[in-house]
């Protein structure tokens, strides 16, 4: 295949308009249309991010920081405050986003609060800029990586937005019927309306739909259900008390868990739940006992999983209609970033069919290990949580296939959490989820192991390095503070955003794809 010279992308919703963004960014002169139906909604959630939002945003898109901050106004989000784990109730960890040291606060505190600078910010419900002791503000947004709670619906309106002023031709059209090419060997043309849009290149961004991928060219379903029982959410709105917490957190419910997304006015909440264990009034029932004042819930159904190909013939898919996996750690955007990664890598090779075939194989293999690795790494959540004892909670410690890090939890039973741990990438190398995500997880939920874990440092280093992180942690802001100083300094967002200093720009920040002939999916950090 030639390098095409038009793409379309089906779906108007997030991971449709970051396609197509990205696609533009790099290859300017290819004709880009991106492809929507007013009559099939986006699915409007989507909020909580990961660390590779704001490089991919600001460093690969190029969206200015503070237009995003003035029509989207984005919270920080600093990590993850699990209540999980352990029953007492006001137990809880957190999953911190800059480096950790786990191991070390599990071996000489009773909890992991002190394991990191912002895991102390996100227990002290404080943001990443300080308030010096003679007023002077200082802003760690470059140092410490942070992501982004983002109001959906704006935040699709500024995409698109931003696909108008990028070029991207935009197309209202519900499609009824996909034309194969005469060989069957990918798309020809899209159909609605009386009619027809033909273009070289296809990117599936058709959400739940799955129109080109898996309802036109029958890609498999590949379904996580044995270890991801949850197939519904019940969403509401709920007012905002006075702090806005820097953190999303996931809260164990009895069938299940609910997310708490603080965005810019109020807090999303979302039931995630099974429905083979709670039917809907019973979900939404215990949604409001735990919410009294939450506006009209609305319930999201998904189904847990992917197809077996990420690219096929001239069609790549991305997003809600590639795969999908409950929002336990904000993953699907994050793999819409990864998917793009190797979809533009993809479109950059030459025009040799040997070449093209073995990459769409290694992508094909790549994404979908990408994906497979976050389904065990989820259901690491659900199988050592001991915080309910319900029948869904009983079933899921019995029942969740975490089969994917067998030996991984073997080598923890046996040594415990230790430095075999310390920055190590697992199998797909994703680049936020790895070792330390795992060791939190194992750690925070108390699993037990035949030793103690081992420390990387003395006791006495653990402690001054302790209160030199409780010293910064007591200048920093609350975040409504934190957000209304940004605001009237946008400065400090451009600094944020462009200087080679900031770990925004950083080279870290790029996902690089090995390419076939290395490791399947492996996710370099360069
Ligand atoms: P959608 O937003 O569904 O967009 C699909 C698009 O395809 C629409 O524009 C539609 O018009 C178009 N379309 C479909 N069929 C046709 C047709 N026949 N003709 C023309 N156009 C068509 N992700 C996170 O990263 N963080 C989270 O916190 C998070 N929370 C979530 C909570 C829940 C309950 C669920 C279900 C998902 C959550 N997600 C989260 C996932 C996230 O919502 C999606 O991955 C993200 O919004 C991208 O969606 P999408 O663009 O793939 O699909």
């Amino acid at each position: 295949m030639a390098r095409p010279r038009s793409l379309a992308v089906v779906g108007g919703g997030t991971a449709g308009y970051f396609a197509a963004l990205a696609v533009k960014r790099r290859f300017p002169s290819m004709t880009v249309t991106l492809v929507e139906s007013r009559r099939i909604p986006v699915i409007g959630v989507g909020e909580a991010t990961t660390t590779l939002m704001p490089p991919f945003l600001h460093a690969q898109l190029g969206l200015d920081i503070i237009a995003l901050w003035r029509q989207v106004r984005p919270t920080f989000k600093l990590g993850v405050r699990f209540e999980w784990g352990l029953p007492a109730s006001e137990y809880n960890f957190a999953f911190p986003f800059d480096a950790t040291n786990v191991i070390d606060a599990a071996s000489y505190d009773r909890d992991l609060h002190a394991q990191s600078l912002v895991s102390l910010l996100m227990h002290e419900r404080r943001s990443p800029v300080l308030r010096g002791p003679d007023g002077e503000i200082v802003s760690l947004l470059p140092s410490y990586k942070f992501a982004y709670h983002l109001d959906n619906r704006p935040f699709v309106d500024f995409l698109a937005s931003a696909s108008r002023q990028a070029g991207i031709l935009h197309e209202e059209m519900t499609i009824d019927e996909v034309a194969l090419r005469r060989d069957g060997r990918g798309i020809d043309a899209l159909r609605g309306g009386g009619r027809e849009l033909r273009n070289d290149f296809y990117v599936d961004a058709s959400g739940f739909a799955a129109l080109l991928v898996g309802k036109t060219l029958g890609a498999p379903f590949r379904s996580y259900a044995p270890s991801l029982f949850c197939d519904r959410a019940v969403v509401a709105t709920v007012p905002q008390g006075e702090v806005i917490d820097p953190y999303t957190t996931a809260q164990t419910m009895d069938a299940g868990w609910c997310w708490r997304i603080p965005v810019t006015g109020a807090d999303h909440r979302g039931y995630v739940h099974s429905s083979a264990f709670l039917d809907e009034a019973s979900a939404i029932a215990e949604m409001r006992a735990a919410n009294p004042s939450m506006g009209d819930p609305w319930v999201v159904k998904f189904r847990s999983g992917r197809h077996e190909e990420f690219w096929r013939h001239n069609v790549a898919a991305v997003g809600n209609a590639y795969g999908f996996v409950e929002p336990l750690e904000s993953t699907a955007l994050h793999m819409v970033i990864v998917e793009i990664a190797y979809l533009l890598a993809g479109l950059e090779l030459p025009p040799d069919a040997a070449a093209q075939e073995q990459f769409q194989k290694y992508a094909n293999d790549a994404v979908g290990g990408h994906w497979d690795y976050l389904r065990w790494f989820l259901a690491l959540h659900y199988k050592y949580n001991r915080r309910r004892d319900t029948p869904f909670w009983r079933a899921a410690r019995s029942d969740v296939d975490i089969t994917g890090l067998d030996d991984i939890i073997a080598r923890y039973r046996r040594e415990g959490a230790g430095p075999w741990m310390d920055g190590r990438q697992p199998m797909h190398g994703d680049p936020a989820f790895g070792f330390s995500g795992i060791a939190t997880m194992l750690l925070g939920q108390g699993v037990s192991a035949d030793l103690p874990p081992r420390p990387s440092m003395s006791q006495a280093r653990w402690s001054r390095r302790a209160s030199e992180h409780r010293r910064v942690a007591a200048w920093a802001l609350p975040q409504r503070e934190a957000l209304e100083v940004l605001r009237s300094n946008p400065q400090l967002l451009s600094d944020f955003a462009s200087s080679s200093r900031s770990w925004c720009t950083g080279p870290r920040e790029r996902i690089a794809i090995a390419g076939p002939g290395s490791a399947p999916g492996k996710i370099i950090a360069d």
